[in-house]
């Protein structure tokens, strides 16, 4: 399908919401129940739950377009902090989650490829609250008002993109090792222990599979806050269907599949050299040259659940993640300046008691 034609198509869609068959109103996926659920007159549906995604191999994407793109699905651009975010209804006004401002605008963009599957929020934004608000607790410099004013205002419930990666790796490597040894050398007052390596040439092959390397596609979430409230269970989602996003947001993913490949690569690369070391008895590495070669790529392109966070304290705004499956949290949260104060206050005391009472000692 051409970019026009599916264009032309979002123009003649629907968003796709479900309609409660009590009352009217817009049914949203409930975490704690599994199903849709009507928040005016406490109706259930039940959609149906696939369990059994399709892994695609990766030359059945890359330089291929004919993915087809989520029809239903409205994109809004966030004209204060670039995120974009997908929606399945046409809201008129809504706040964007990782800035908190509603400087956000519905484009005529396209919400982009179907996800293969989708790991469902498995609790509410109260529980959010809850795990945020523990988090929250041991950040002993955090300021109170941080602490005491989280409420499920500041935090939204967000599927974010990510891909998974499956390769079967075959490597040949070659190397130089060394063991550190010591030795006694000299005589008489000249007596020493020095150090030195005996160093070894490695050489080999080393076969490693790898399942579900998960990278995530969005700039805002980026790795290492992903890995902060990893893991996710991806092996146990659901196929992707829009009723799980009723009720929820979508951060539109900004990177393609290309780029998450090679970042795949170096965290599956970094795992074949730890792997390949690890039957080594060694102290220090001089070089080791890997080559891998990948057989039967397999991808899959997910939604996670986040609940992320925003907090503006003094002009700033900060996030903070919980991980919608296990309540795993994770962000940056302000300091409060008067903490850090009285805390280096009461250390300079207590080194100046010390500091007191060695002087007095000394001159007793
Ligand atoms: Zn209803
Ligand atoms: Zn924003």
């Amino acid at each position: 399908m051409s970019n026009l034609q599916a264009k032309e198509q979002l123009n003649n869609t629907q968003t796709k919401t479900e309609k409660c068959s009590g009352c009217g109103a817009n049914m949203k996926f409930n975490p704690e129940l599994q199903k849709l659920y009507c928040e005016h007159c406490e109706s259930t549906k039940e959609f149906e739950q696939k369990v059994n995604f399709h892994e695609y191999s990766l030359h059945e994407v890359i330089g291929n377009d004919y993915f087809y793109n989520r029809e239903e699905a409205v994109v809004f651009n966030c004209s204060n902090c670039g995120a974009k975010i997908v929606l399945n209804e046409d809201q008129s006004s809504i706040v964007c989650p990782f800035c908190g401002t509603s400087h956000v605008q519905k484009t005529e963009e396209l919400a982009g490829i179907k996800p293969t599957a989708i790991q469902p929020f498995l609790f509410g934004i109260k529980k959010a609250v809850e795990y945020a608000k523990n988090w929250a607790k041991k950040r002993f410099f955090a300021p109170r008002a941080f602490k005491s004013t989280l409420s499920p205002n500041n935090v939204k419930g967000v599927y974010t993109p990510a891909f998974t990666f499956d390769s079967e790796t075959s490597s040949s490597y070659y190397g130089r090792i060394g063991k550190r040894h010591t030795r006694t050398v000299g005589s008489g007052k000249n007596k020493r222990t020095e150090t030195y390596i005996v160093w070894r040439t490695i050489s080999g092959n080393f076969n490693m599979n790898f399942d579900d390397v998960l990278i995530t596609a969005g700039t805002k979430f980026d790795q290492s806050k992903l890995n902060k409230i990893s893991p996710y269970d991806t092996n146990s989602g659901k196929v992707f269907t829009e009723q799980y996003m009723l009720g929820f947001m979508g951060y539109h993913y900004d990177r393609d599949i290309d780029s998450c490949w090679d970042e795949a690569k170096i965290v599956i690369d970094s795992n074949i050299k730890r792997g390949i070391l690890r039957q080594y008895n060694y102290d220090v590495v001089d070089y080791i040259n890997i080559s891998t070669t990948h057989e039967n790529v397999k991808y899959k392109y997910v939604l996670l659940p986040v609940y992320v966070g925003n907090f503006p304290f003094k002009k700033k705004v900060y996030n903070f993640y919980v991980n919608g499956a296990t309540g795993k949290t994770h962000g940056k949260t302000p300091i409060s300046f008067w903490k850090v104060f009285f805390t280096v206050l009461f250390g300079l005391a207590v080194l100046g008691g010390i500091a007191y009472l060695i002087y007095m000692g000394n001159i007793s």
